[in-house]
């Protein structure tokens, strides 16, 4: 049997990360930046008004106050995206929004709640200072300055960022693609009527979820039956579309029925293997098709399957990406309840992280079929390998599922 940290280890030394490519900025968007971004025009581009109200010359206001409030004649307006020439002479001022261009002459705007709101001419209750209410050219940032690190997630801000910066494609790693694919002739498509015998086929909705959620762009294949040279020819073309395939279900030990091991045994490019772990034992891990794409064949039993994708799918997505491998979040907490372990092996049970992280309850129901307390569980319990038994009170390794 093999390490769960051997395995993993095994994984990752195999795995290329993406090219990167220039990429739109929505297409960019969850991948990772392949270039270090700088500044090429000033952030803002140019003085601009943060209110709504007058632009004003300081100076001219110097005696405003409550009860004595300047009045100016009022010579012009101008509002976001006007490409005028305005000016404000000396004793006057001009009507101005958020994000117009500060008039030549102004030095400060008057927000309109500190006048009367006049149209023709304004009394100001206020004096100003120069550069009140004005946002600098440059205010945010000026051309080469340091705006995003290679290396880095594309999310809203960072896109955001590069689209002010003026930039409409930027250098990155995508989004990995992962095809998902159950296998097993027990299984039906929810929805649809089951015979005795026939369950709704679950992993795929779940794997291809939980892909998404570490980042990947996730498709769902229908499920194949159990037949080798049906599943061979589904995994060759899927293959040729996506970064990494994972099956569910066919490697356990059983001989004849495991059909995704019978599939791809004989193409020699795919290890099987058993990993000291619980649940999840049979794994495979390997490359398949014309461009060596990264497959994972993770066990049939959801619970399995889900544990796998957490121990193994998840850091090879990131490393498709080259990110390092990341796992969750984990934390120690102390146990409320004894708990069992099987001598050898890394177990992961379900268990409930409370709120404020201190205690963590293992369900029960820690079957690996047991998918009701899988979705009641926001953690994972890490019982080391020579752990056989835990009391309460002791403190446990916690793997958080839900961030
Ligand atoms: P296998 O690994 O194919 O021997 O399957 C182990 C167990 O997981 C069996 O009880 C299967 O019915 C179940 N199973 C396999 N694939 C799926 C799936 N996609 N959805 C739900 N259960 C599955
Ligand atoms: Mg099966």
């Amino acid at each position: 049997m093999q390490n769960v940290d051997d395995y993993l280890a095994e994984i990752l030394a195999a795995i290329r990360p993406l090219t990167p490519r220039e990429l739109s900025l929505e297409d960019a968007d969850g991948g990772v930046l392949a270039e270090d971004i700088t500044a090429q025009w000033p952030l803002p581009p140019f003085d601009n008004s943060a209110m709504d109200g007058y632009a004003v010359r300081a100076a001219d206001l110097a005696a405003a106050t409550a009860e004595h409030p300047v009045t100016l004649p009022v010579t012009g307006e101008v509002a976001a995206g006007d490409t005028r020439e305005h000016q404000v002479a000396p004793g006057s001022c001009v009507r101005i929004m958020t994000g117009a261009p500060i008039p030549a002459g102004a030095d400060a705007v008057v927000p309109v709640e500190l006048t009367d709101g006049g149209i023709a001419q304004v009394a100001i209750r206020e004096a100003a200072r120069p550069g009140d209410s004005v946002r600098r050219a440059g205010g945010d940032a000026v051309p080469g300055d340091a705006l995003l690190a290679a290396g880095i997630r594309l999310g809203p801000a960072a896109l955001g960022l590069l689209a002010a910066s003026g930039r409409a494609s930027v250098l990155a790693r995508p989004r990995p693609r992962m095809i998902v694919l159950s296998t097993g002739n027990e299984l039906a498509a929810p929805g649809t009527p089951v015979t005795r015998g026939q369950i709704w086929e679950s992993n795929s909705f779940m794997l291809a979820s939980a892909a998404r959620q570490a980042g990947a762009v996730a498709a769902r294949q229908a499920s194949v039956p159990d037949d080798p040279a049906k599943v061979l020819a589904v995994i060759e073309d899927a293959a040729g579309r996506a970064d990494l395939l994972v099956t569910s279900g066919g490697v356990s030990m059983g001989g004849e029925h495991d059909v995704v091991k019978a599939a791809l045994e004989k193409l020699g490019t795919v290890g099987f293997r058993k990993v000291a772990m619980q649940p999840g034992m049979p794994q495979g891990f390997g490359m398949v098709g014309a461009a060596s794409t990264p497959i994972m064949t993770l066990p049939g039993n959801p619970v399995s399957a889900y544990v796998s994708f957490q121990l193994f799918v998840r850091p090879a997505l990131r490393a498709l990406q080259g990110k390092a491998s990341g796992h969750q979040r984990t934390t120690r907490a102390v146990l409320t309840a004894p708990l069992r372990s099987p001598r050898d092996k890394r177990s992961f049970l379900r268990g409930v992280l409370a709120d404020d992280g201190t205690e963590v309850t293992p369900l029960s129901g820690q079957a690996s079929h047991q998918l009701a307390a899988l979705a009641r569980a926001n953690a994972l319990i890490v019982v080391p390998e020579q752990v056989v038994a835990m009391q309460e009170g002791d403190v446990a390794e916690v793997i958080c599922l839900d961030d």
